[in-house]
């Protein structure tokens, strides 16, 4: 019920500006985005990496207007990039990035954005380490996979996500499966109409473990992108029925979220990549976080009020 609410509030402009400018905001928001300074994450990839973990580093921001802000983008990728290639972590430490941040919705998008994400790619590789293309809404997927092909010409590592939420996604899941590729599988974070997607809990779970079992019984490397316990273990038993290793396949989870459950895949000799987003433009990804767990809302508002 608040989560459509709050997804509808992550669109709006007014409710941005407001959110984005609360001083009391900032310490809510550090749960899940851990600075907003490539100085600031540096430390927090080495904390990680240090306790056996894995990063995939977001530079947040999306729906950008200007080409601009496209290129500003990229530029903040090059710098990451460059800050993490001393650190010499390989592909312990790889980038997601949105293609909407990179101008893929504006005119003539689709070859800017593989325009502004290349460089991006070659720098990754130039490091050892990869790409993931992030999913957004369902207009942008065309894009985003036809985007996809075009980089693994040159870049066979770059991977991509998926949404179980999207009754599309079963279709992309063969081809990505049988083309070899990289793919992080999760339920769905946008708000998205019933035309093209399940709106209950059970047929987006029942559609996870589907597209999970086609991705293991693949040929690519499948990435469990979830903190469900319960898609957890089927992740597990998928693989183990698929004859998988454990470096055949992946966890991942977001930063701040089930935090104890990452050190506990680790520990059991899993490959546990945490989600690690940083920035100033931090309102998109926040408040699809709130959206997520509802309860946070409230954590949001009391601090608020405390304060
Ligand atoms: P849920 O059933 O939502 O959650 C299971 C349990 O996890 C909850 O009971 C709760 O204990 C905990 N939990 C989950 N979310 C929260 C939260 N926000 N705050 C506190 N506790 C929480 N979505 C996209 O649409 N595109 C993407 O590219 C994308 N990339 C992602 C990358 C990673 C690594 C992950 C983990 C998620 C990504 N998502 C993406 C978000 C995803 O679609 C889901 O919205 C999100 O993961 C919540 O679903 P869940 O599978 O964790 O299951």
């Amino acid at each position: 019920m608040l989560g459509p609410l709050i997804l509808a509030a992550s669109r709006s402009d007014r409710m941005r500006r407001l959110v984005s400018a609360a001083p009391m905001t900032k310490p809510v928001v550090g749960r899940f985005i851990p600075g907003e300074t490539v100085d600031q994450v540096i430390p927090v990839v080495a904390g990680l990496t240090d306790r056996g973990l894995e990063v995939t580093l977001d530079v947040v921001g999306e729906d950008i207007t200007t080409r601009a802000q496209a290129t500003a983008a990229r530029d903040a990728y090059l710098r990451l990039i460059e800050r993490l290639g001393p650190l010499g972590l390989g592909t312990r430490a790889e980038m997601s990035v949105k293609l909407s941040m990179f101008g893929q919705s504006l005119e003539g998008g689709h070859e800017l954005a593989l325009a502004n994400v290349r460089p991006v790619v070659e720098a990754a590789a130039a490091i050892g380490t990869s790409v993931t293309l992030d999913a957004e809404d369902h207009t942008t997927l065309d894009s985003m996979f036809a985007v996809h092909g075009e980089l693994r010409k040159d870049f066979p590592g770059t991977g991509c996500v998926i949404q179980a939420y999207l009754f599309r996604t079963e279709e992309d899941a063969r081809r990505l499966a049988a083309g070899g590729s990289r793919v992080r599988l999760v339920k769905g974070a946008y708000k998205e109409p019933a035309s093209v997607a399940h709106q209950d809990r059970a047929g987006i779970d029942k559609s996870y473990v589907r597209i999970l079992r086609t991705l293991m019984e693949g040929a690519g490397y499948p990435m469990i992108g979830s903190h469900d316990p319960r898609l957890i273990s089927v992740g597990q038993e998928l693989a183990r029925r698929a004859g998988r290793k454990l470096d055949e396949y992946e966890f991942q989870m977001l930063y701040g979220i089930r935090s104890e459950e990452h050190l506990r895949l680790a520990a059991q000799g899993h490959r546990m990549r945490v989600y690690t987003a940083y920035g100033t433009d931090w309102y998109g990804y926040f408040m699809r976080r709130l959206a997520e767990k509802p309860a946070n809302l409230l954590f949001f508002v009391r601090s608020m009020i405390t304060k």
